[in-house]
């Protein structure tokens, strides 16, 4: 399926129409620096300059464009689902809301996210809108791992509790890692390192996402290009005190002055910070010592969180391309089983076409991987299958009923209950096409009592079939089998009177 997938962050927007199955694209939008002077869009190989433009005014100019090439759904990047949202779901004013709801949880995205649907929703009104989200893949989280230890009655006043983000990623390179193993993601122990300007990691055991380094908010866990990672809380209050911050320069502090910026003092870049630290500079040595130490820090927690591990994936802009950081984090983890080559290390090239590079050495027996993720194509997939889904589920309607206790005779117990000859009397038809409720009722005899006035269904069957209540179990002292209709084998037996 062709599928338009738009993800809008603070102050950019990233659309591309997809092949949901081959993530081949057949065109792409880039827009950057909204609301400033400088913002650009380019579409394709055309650069156009839209100075002041806002989410909405670029895709209203913009996606028209995108849309001539047939997507039959858009796909769009939520990274809050807060409480409300476990799976993706199709997109509605009901849902509108409820996201509009969840904005005070992740103020800095999910307002975008939901302007850029609202501007795709007016401008595309005739196909389905799906909104996938970042946390759902982690709504497996156990509750150990959900809580912060804080006074419950405040954490649940206000949602404080570790949703953990990034999952579109982590699902798609644990999968990845699955298939290029040759085995299912259900068996097995897989961290996920998805190291980009934002980064976290994840342990995913027999598929499900049992503990995250992002917690309520994207702040949380690893050093990332501007955003603090872990810290002792008590620095805030520390800060509070000592240097009269405001609630919003604590905001910008942690999320936008510090992580490798801050560190490093030349920016989030980790090319420009590795190129700096050979070269010997010393801040951008702690810069990369500090990071890997603590992907290594929780690279050790995750395994023993699982209680052991299969594989470790290294994904997104570093985890791809920084052989440096793969070594400091993956190295001397053979007490683990985990043995890094250092020359496939050295020589591992990942794309879209090419997504997994094995870096661990022939013995090892827990196996690193480099793995290209590709966000938008995870969306375009879970897009996909939810509508395909849905269309499934459209087309099978299964109508549920509940009936009473009854009674399916052959002819030969009719024959030997009311005598020779007799054929069963309808009384009421039935919504079951051509079933009916029979003028005969029986009573069921059981080891520990009986039940009377049972009705008859008619037509007679192949087999004698008698359909009760767990209630009914207890009654007649008999312990009756789920089964299919027909499936009578070594079912208990009863007396009919
Ligand atoms: P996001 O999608 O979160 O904005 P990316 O996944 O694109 O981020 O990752 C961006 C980070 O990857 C930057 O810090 C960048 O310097 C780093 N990166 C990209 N290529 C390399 C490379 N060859 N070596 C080291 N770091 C790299």
């Amino acid at each position: 399926m062709k599928v338009l997938v738009i993800n809008c962050g603070s102050s950019s927007v990233k659309a591309a129409v997809l092949d949901s199955e081959t993530g081949e694209r057949y065109a792409e939008l880039r827009v950057e620096r909204l609301g400033t002077r400088e913002c650009v869009a380019r579409d394709g190989t055309e650069q156009h300059s839209i100075p002041e433009y806002d989410h909405g005014r670029a895709l209203a100019e913009f996606l028209p464009k995108l849309a001539k090439v047939g997507p039959l759904a858009v796909g769009h990047r939520v990274v809050h689902g807060g409480e409300c949202f476990s799976t993706p779901v199709q997109i509605d004013d009901l849902v509108e809301d409820q996201l509009e709801a969840l904005s005070p949880l992740a103020p800095l995205h999910n307002p975008a996210n939901l302007a850029g649907i609202r501007a795709a929703r007016q401008c595309l009104p005739d196909i389905p809108h799906i909104a996938v989200f970042d946390t759902a893949f982690h709504s497996t989280l156990p509750r150990r791992a959900q809580y912060y230890a804080l006074p419950q009655e405040l954490s649940d006043k206000h949602g404080l509790r570790r949703y953990g983000f990034h999952g579109t990623s982590h699902s798609w390179v644990a999968e990845r890692a699955a298939q290029f193993l040759g085995d299912e993601l259900a068996r097995l122990r897989v961290i996920t390192c998805h190291l980009g300007n934002g980064a976290s990691v994840c342990a995913v055991e027999y598929g499900r996402s049992v503990e995250t380094s992002m917690g309520m908010t994207p702040v949380e866990g690893l050093v990332m290009g501007t955003r603090s990672g872990d810290i002792d809380p008590g620095i805030l209050i520390e800060l509070m005190r000592k240097e009269g911050l405001s609630v919003d320069e604590l905001d910008v502090l942690l999320n936008k002055n510090s992580g490798l910026a801050g560190l490093s003092g030349v920016g989030r870049d980790m090319r420009d910070i590795e190129e700096r630290a050979a070269q010997g500079d010393d801040k951008c040595r702690m810069a990369i010592a500090v990071s890997a130490h603590r992907l290594r820090k929780y690279i050790g927690a995750y395994a023993a969180v699982m209680g052991g591990v299969d594989a470790i994936v290294f994904t997104a802009g570093i985890g791809e391309n920084s052989v440096a950081m793969r070594h400091r984090a993956a190295g001397r983890l053979s007490f683990l089983g985990a043995h890094l080559d250092e020359e496939a290390n050295r020589n591992a090239k990942v794309s879209r076409s090419n997504p997994v590079a094995e870096i661990s050495a022939p013995h090892s027996r827990v196996r690193l991987l480099v793995v290209a993720t590709d966000e938008a194509h995870s969306i375009a997939a879970s897009t996909a299958e939810l509508l395909g889904r849905d269309a499934i589920a459209k087309e099978l309607i299964i109508p549920v009923a509940i009936s009473g206790r009854h009674i399916h005779l052959t002819q030969e117990a009719v024959e030997t209950l009311f005598g020779p000859g007799h054929t069963l009397t309808p009384y009421k038809a039935l919504s079951q096409p051509g079933q009916f409720a029979c003028e005969e009722r029986l009573t069921i005899v059981g080891p520990r009592s009986q039940i009377e006035k049972v009705r008859v269904l008619g037509p007679v069957r192949p087999k004698c079939q008698i359909e009760i209540s767990r209630t009914d179990e207890f009654k007649l002292g008999i312990d009756a089998p789920v089964r299919n209709s027909g499936d009578v084998d070594n079912s208990p037996g009863v007396t009919l009177i």
